[in-house]
Parts: structure tokens; C-alpha cells; sequence
């Protein structure tokens, strides 16, 4: 029978959560620890300690298992556990307002400002008023008094994020992402196009470039060593990228790169409806 209790009233309590802290914070070596009952007991302050028994009864099964020589977490447990180390029960999460941090825009070359509050991490152009970087954060993944660190933890979660999408799994609940390009890649002839990578199970969704795309591919690796050049900082800056329309049926959309730096040397891509690369060639400025 199905226990009336659901995950989150079972976790409602100081004794219940302390417990989970407890044998996560007793982790030692990369393995997960077991403790005996009065161990548990010990790590607990005194005013949590009332009742230990019966709420080791309500988290077992379910996050925490008893073993011959005592308790250790589940695998739910070592999530919650995850969970309180990042933060995500904190009363006061922080709040960061916009900083200058030393990036600098690669359209304008203006300072970018880096911000967080309600547990999202932000990298803006205050001059382009566009968004570089956004990433939900926990509170404790950097130092609020640091910007630069804030500024290393948004753009390592975003990028993160992106990777894990684009092998088709969810960073956050682990579900399947279904990829495609975004109907504006149709209708307003490449000018805005996007990927369009969603979460079947939970929804969440990033929509990175073409450009950002076309950079994953081997050949663009290849042809930005070769030519110790850097890729394009925007990938859709309109100076070094060119996206367009070539066939609605099969869609087939060329994405061109002309990189500073690269002599004039473009690398053009063809990518279609799902995102995959079905064509790629390098032009010298030669032409070819
Ligand atoms: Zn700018
Ligand atoms: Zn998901």
C-alpha cells in the first residue's frame, strides 16, 4: 500500500533533515557513510535529538537504509543531501546587483555586468542590452562577494547545461531532449535561427544559435586550430556568421563562418531539421 506521506512532508522536520546531513556529511574517501544509531545521534544537536527512532522509521525505505551495522542514504537521500549542500533550504538566498566583472561584449567591448537573485545567475550587456548568460544557480555555488567567481559558475552551468542537452539528457531531471530548429529558422529566412532544445519530462529548454550549433563539429575545431583563430565570440554576429535558408522540404539550412583573422576563409555548414550537420566544406579566400 502507497504510504499517504508524500517526499516533501517526510522531509518537513529538523530531526528528519538533520539526519540526512548527518550521514552525508560523515562521507569520507568517496564513499557514502554508515553510521550506527548513536553516531547519528551525536551529529544531531541536542534540541533534534527527541523521537530519533521513530523518524529514522519514516525516512527509511525511502531515504535512508538500515544495514546489519547501522544507517547509511538512498540514492533519493544522497539527492536531498545534494540539495541542502547547494543550498536550496536556505532561508536568505543571496542577491547580487548588477557588477562589472572584467569580460568584456564581444559586439561592443563594453564591460559586462553579472547579477543574481531568485536563485539565477545573470551575464548582460548593459550597452547591448542583451543577455550573454543565464543559469538557475544554487546559492551556495559561489561567493557572493565575488563577482568574478559569480561570473565562473553561471558560464560553467550554462555550458554544462548545453553539453548535457545536446547528448539528449536533462541536467535537472534526467529526462530525454528532443531537438529541432525553431520555426523562425523557416519563416524569417535564417535571419533569427535557433536550435530548439526542450526536456520531454520537466520542459526546461535552451535555444542556443546555429552558430553555437555549427561550432560543435569537428570541422569547425579543425579549421579555428589550423588557423589559431578564435571562434566567433556572438555566434550569430552578423560580421562573421551567415545563416540562410537553402531548402524547406527536406529543410536544409547553410550556416557560413568567416572568422577574424582566418584570411578571408570561410567553413560552410548544412544542418537540418534535427540539428545534425549533413554537409560541411572550407572555402580559401581563393575561392572554390
Ligand atoms: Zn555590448
Ligand atoms: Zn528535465
Amino acid at each position: 500500500m502507497r504510504s499517504g506521506e508524500g517526499p516533501f512532508s517526510l522531509l518537513a522536520d529538523e530531526t528528519r533533515l538533520g539526519v540526512v546531513e548527518a550521514l552525508g556529511d560523515a562521507t569520507d574517501g568517496g564513499r557514502y557513510a554508515k553510521l550506527s544509531y548513536s553516531d547519528v545521534r551525536a551529529a544531531l544537536p541536542e534540541s533534534a535529538r527527541g523521537n530519533l527512532n521513530y523518524h529514522l522509521r519514516k525516512l527509511r525505505n525511502r531515504f535512508v537504509r538500515r544495514t546489519d551495522d547501522g544507517y547509511r542514504l538512498s540514492t533519493a537521500g544522497i539527492r536531498v543531501y545534494q540539495a541542502i549542500s547547494a543550498g536550496a533550504f536556505h532561508d536568505e538566498r543571496p542577491v547580487v546587483d548588477p557588477t562589472p566583472v572584467e569580460r568584456r561584449c564581444g559586439e561592443c567591448a563594453d564591460r559586462l555586468r553579472v547579477a543574481y537573485r531568485d536563485g539565477r545567475a545573470e551575464v548582460r550587456c548593459p550597452t547591448c542590452e542583451r543577455c550573454v548568460h543565464r543559469s538557475p544557480l544554487p546559492p551556495n555555488a559561489f561567493d557572493p562577494a565575488s563577482p568574478a567567481d559569480l561570473l565562473a559558475a553561471c558560464i560553467g552551468r550554462a555550458r554544462a547545461d548545453l553539453r548535457s542537452m545536446w547528448f539528449g539528457l536533462c541536467p535537472y531531471c534526467s529526462g530525454y531532449v528532443d531537438r529541432d530548429l525553431s520555426a523562425a529558422a523557416v519563416t524569417n529566412e535564417g535571419a533569427d535561427a535557433v536550435a530548439d532544445l526542450r526536456c520531454t519530462l520537466c520542459g526546461w529548454s535552451r535555444r542556443p544559435t546555429l552558430g553555437a550549433v555549427v561550432d560543435r563539429h569537428h570541422a569547425a575545431t579543425v579549421f579555428y586550430e589550423e588557423r589559431a583563430v578564435t571562434p566567433p565570440t556572438r555566434p550569430e554576429a552578423a560580421s562573421d556568421r551567415e545563416t540562410e535558408v537553402r531548402e524547406t522540404d527536406p529543410l536544409r539550412v547553410v550556416v557560413t563562418t568567416r572568422p577574424d583573422g582566418a584570411d578571408g576563409d570561410t567553413l560552410r555548414h548544412v544542418v537540418d531539421e534535427d540539428l545534425q550537420v549533413v554537409e560541411w566544406a572550407v572555402n580559401g579566400s581563393g575561392g572554390s
